[in-house]
């Protein structure tokens, strides 16, 4: 289906590889006027080039500060996607203060900040809007080694339902989008492995991780 999003201007979070910057550049091929946050500047710059007319802002999310000080002149904001995320992967037993911090400043403080400022925004101007996050299918399925990271977007889940519930009567529209296995740089650390792979293979139809243009499964 053909979507025109001309003259709406949508934030992509973690727009700088995978998930992100293809959904940025949809939304761009689109029409949309696209704001790209990311982490690593030439990551940025090459999307720009990519894009022409794209804007980038180039900000750690899990640095509360530093994401206030670059999001407070972003600008009018209709849409937002909360893509960007770490999937820092520990057994149970090992996981540490810093890679639990890590996580949930990352894939869930800055989902609150990031929102907030939009949708602040969103009722000062009296404009709808759309907010989507970036959950995973992890929120809703024990995976091993993937305490922490299934327990970021357990919480996003959650964290989704009550910002529908809160800012539907501001018009704006929150939801999640739950992906299994995508082979982008984090699914291709993550699920490289033939063994470990095929337990969650074994269970897609199809055979194969989304964004796998090769891998047929042989039954
Ligand atoms: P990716 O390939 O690792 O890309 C993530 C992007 O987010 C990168 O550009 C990264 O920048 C950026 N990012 C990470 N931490 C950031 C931070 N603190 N501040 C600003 N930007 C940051 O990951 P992906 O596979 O596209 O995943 C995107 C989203 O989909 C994540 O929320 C992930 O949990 C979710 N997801 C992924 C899969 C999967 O299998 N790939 C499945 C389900 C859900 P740097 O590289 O510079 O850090």
């Amino acid at each position: 289906m053909e979507r025109s999003f001309a003259g709406r201007r949508a934030l992509v979070t973690g727009a700088g590889k995978g998930i992100g910057r293809d959904t940025a550049k949809a939304l761009f091929a689109s029409g949309a006027q696209v704001v790209a946050v990311s982490r690593t500047q030439e990551d940025l710059v090459s999307l720009a080039q990519e894009c022409p007319g794209i804007e980038t802002l180039c900000v750690d999310l899990g640095d509360w500060e530093a994401t206030e000080r670059a999001l407070s002149t972003i600008g009018p904001v209709d849409l937002l996607v909360n893509n960007a995320g770490v999937a820092l992967l520990q057994p149970f037993l090992e996981v540490t203060k810093e890679a639990c911090d890590r996580s949930f400043d990352v894939n869930f403080r800055s989902v609150v900040q990031v929102s907030q400022m939009v949708a602040q925004g969103l009722i000062a101007r009296g404009a709808p809007g759309a907010i989507v996050n970036v959950s995973s299918q992890a929120s809703q399925r024990a995976v091993k080694d993937h305490a922490i990271y299934c327990s970021t977007k357990g919480a996003m889940d959650m964290l989704t339902k009550v910002m529908a519930l809160e800012l539907g009567p501001h018009k704006i529209r929150v939801n999640t989008v739950n992906p299994t296995v995508v082979m982008t740089a984090m699914g291709r650390a993550n699920w490289s492995d033939a063994q470990k792979a095929e337990s969650m293979l074994s269970r897609i139809p199809l055979g194969k991780f989304a964004g796998e243009l090769r891998r047929w499964r042989t039954w």
